[in-house]
């Protein structure tokens, strides 16, 4: 028995094999119809898609021989891949000094005609073979022996498909990968800016003054006015029927529509003035020096800006007035500007009312 030599390439074609990530695969329909077409065309009971590895041969598809493995110096196909340009075709194994003492021709399965067709992937490296064989001496006419290496690219091609196919998947999971990853930066971010926003006393969303920020400073505000004795009011605003734009639009369009009227709310308030948002729709204005009438005209000219205002969704707000009085805890001041809010809601919204 000759043993088979090795290509001179056999380093490179080797990493080629191992590149298709095809060894040790299960079988598949497509290499199993390729074969039985190239075994039916050939009228052979026994073929393979043969896998020429390091020490041994390994077999994608099988057909008519009872293992899918066996040691690379007993592999006839060690022998076909030695030429990638042509068809070997061993006739009778019995008359080549090559194989007539190789064990599978002097045992099972009783090899005495092959014919294999070189693999040759793109990069001109021969990977293994497609092969015919038969426990009997026989010969290919020319159609059989053009159709075997036919047939054999079309294996090859089929191998060139699953690895481009296993590259794009692997890319469309790097994707993905990363894309969660930008997912997972971007809520890190937002967390520890709403962490900033409220350390700063500010509203993420509107970034307007919080409600904990703005308590403070009306408190310093109503203290500032006894001392000084000036006037100052206070202002709730609400906008009417928020609720509809989240139903109609959803949460993501309220949440912007909120954003845009915080800036709004900073450029419409009059000079001294301070915005806050008090929760959800909800804004008060601490209005320094103004007594309830002024500051009433103030909200007026406010409620009549929103209106007109070029928000994403337009809107429409209610606003409850109340002018300090002396003394007055900040509770009671918010529990009247609160009381003609609600009197505003009443009245059909979209307006102003002042507490008594
Ligand atoms: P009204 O004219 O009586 O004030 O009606 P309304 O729908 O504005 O008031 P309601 O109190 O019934 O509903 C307020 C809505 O505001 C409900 C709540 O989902 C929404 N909201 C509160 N905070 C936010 C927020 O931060 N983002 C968004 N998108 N919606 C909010
Ligand atoms: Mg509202
Ligand atoms: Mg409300």
């Amino acid at each position: 028995m000759h043993k088979p030599a090795r290509p001179a390439n056999e380093a490179t074609r080797l990493d080629e094999l191992h590149r298709y990530e095809i060894l040790d695969t299960l079988s598949e329909v497509a290499y199993d119809d390729l074969l039985a077409v190239a075994a039916g065309i050939c009228g052979t009971p026994m073929g393979a898609v043969s896998l020429v590895d390091a020490e041994r041969e390994w077999y994608k598809a099988a057909l008519g021989v009872p293992t899918r493995e066996g040691p690379r110096d007993e592999s006839f196909c060690a022998h076909a891949i030695l030429h990638a340009d042509r068809l070997m075709v061993v006739a009778d194994a019995q008359e080549d000094p090559r194989f007539r003492d190789n064990p599978r021709v002097l045992g099972a399965p009783g090899i005495r005609f092959y014919a294999g067709a070189p693999l040759v992937s793109p990069s001109g490296h021969v990977t293994g073979t497609l092969c015919v064989m038969d426990r009997q001496p026989r010969v290919l006419d020319t159609f059989q022996q053009e159709s075997l290496i036919r047939l054999s690219r079309q294996v090859v091609t089929l191998m060139e498909l699953r690895r481009v196919n296993r590259r794009l998947r692997q890319h469309l999971e790097e994707r993905e990968w990363y894309e969660q990853q930008m997912q997972d930066y971007q809520q890190l971010l937002e967390l520890h800016n709403e962490e900033l926003s409220t350390q700063l006393g500010v509203d993420p969303l509107t970034g307007l003054a919080s409600r904990r920020a703005f308590t403070a400073a009306l408190e310093k505000a109503l203290s500032h006015a006894a001392i000084e004795q000036q006037p100052v009011s206070l202002a709730l605003v609400d906008i009417d029927h928020f609720k509809a734009i989240n139903d109609v639009h959803g949460h993501p369009v309220g949440d912007q529509v909120l954003g845009e009227f915080g800036q709004l709310l900073r450029r419409l308030v009059p000079v001294g003035a301070m915005p806050a948002r008090h929760g959800g729709e909800e804004f008060v204005l601490l209005l320094p020096g103004m007594d309830r009438t002024r500051a009433a005209s103030a909200a007026e000219a406010m409620c009549r800006a929103v209106r007109e205002a070029p928000l994403s969704r337009p809107v429409t707000v209610s606003i409850g007035v109340a002018g300090w009085r002396t003394g007055e805890s900040t509770a009671d001041l918010y529990a009247r500007a609160d009381a003609a809010l609600y009197a505003a809601k009443r009245e059909g919204r979209d307006r102003v009312m002042v507490a008594g």
